[in-house]
């Protein structure tokens, strides 16, 4: 009803596009169970070929087990963005 094509990656409820304003959104991955680091893809809505992984963290000083999560994460949601259907934040040890 909306006539706005969304990436299959796009999570609605975190999708902010209008068509030319907002942004396309995968559904967040938290670092850690409980963390308050997040980070998802995400997706210009006047162009949502042009993916990056956006991050949402209430700090800029890590633990290492955080950085690792962190890691993990980004490498994870890269990934997917470049065609990797596997699931976000990597799956595997
Ligand atoms: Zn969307």
């Amino acid at each position: 009803m909306t006539g706005i094509d969304h990436p299959e990656w796009c999570d609605r409820l975190h999708c902010t596009a209008t068509g030319h304003a907002g942004a396309h959104r995968s559904a967040p991955v938290t670092v850690l169970p409980g963390g308050n680091i997040h980070a998802n893809r995400y997706a210009p809505a006047t162009d949502p070929a042009m993916t990056f992984i956006e991050i949402r963290c209430g700090t800029t000083l890590l633990s290492p087990e955080v950085a690792h999560g962190l890691g993990r994460v980004l490498v994870g949601l890269s990934r997917t963005a470049d065609g990797d259907s596997g699931p976000p934040g990597g799956g595997t040890s």
